[in-house]
């Protein structure tokens, strides 16, 4: 990956944390794993309400919108909130993803912030990739 940010939605860091291959389609998921196998601790993102390099493969983004805004914006406003970060912060995904782990799934957070998405229950049940 070049050394541009990488523009990543917040709350990505949480599902890229317990993706295990399931997805919206098999392109999207293929896609979600190339993207973790390439993320390397300091490559830089940033980080923007929007959507961004998993949203590239997903057939949920409607010529760059997602079909559901408000709803992932709102995920996406609270692990920003939670972490403590500005839209627009622009950091290594390995700070990024240490900020997840710390202030969002290590203390159980998960569920208020994202409880409602339909891969929740998978989520519930995964080990945290980010957890050392
Ligand atoms: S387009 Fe929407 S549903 Fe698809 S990955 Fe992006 S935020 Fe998630
Ligand atoms: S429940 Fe949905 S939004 Fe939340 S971490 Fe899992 S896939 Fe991402």
């Amino acid at each position: 990956m070049s050394s541009e940010p990488v523009k990543l939605r917040p709350h990505h860091g949480m599902c890229l944390a317990y993706f295990v291959g399931c997805g919206y389609s098999e392109d999207f998921s293929s896609h979600m794993g190339r993207f973790l196998a390439r993320a390397t601790p300091d490559m830089p993102v940033r980080l923007s309400v929007e959507t961004d390099a998993i949203c590239a493969g997903c057939p949920n983004n409607l010529d760059g919108v997602c079909e559901k805004p408000e709803q992932v914006a709102g995920y996406d406003r609270a692990v920003l909130e939670r972490c403590g970060l500005e839209e627009g912060a622009e950091l290594s995904f390995g700070q990024f993803t240490a900020l997840v782990q710390e202030r969002v799934l290590e203390p159980g957070l998960r569920r208020e912030i994202c409880g409602g998405c339909q891969w929740s229950g998978i989520c519930d049940v995964q080990p945290s990739r980010w957890k050392k």
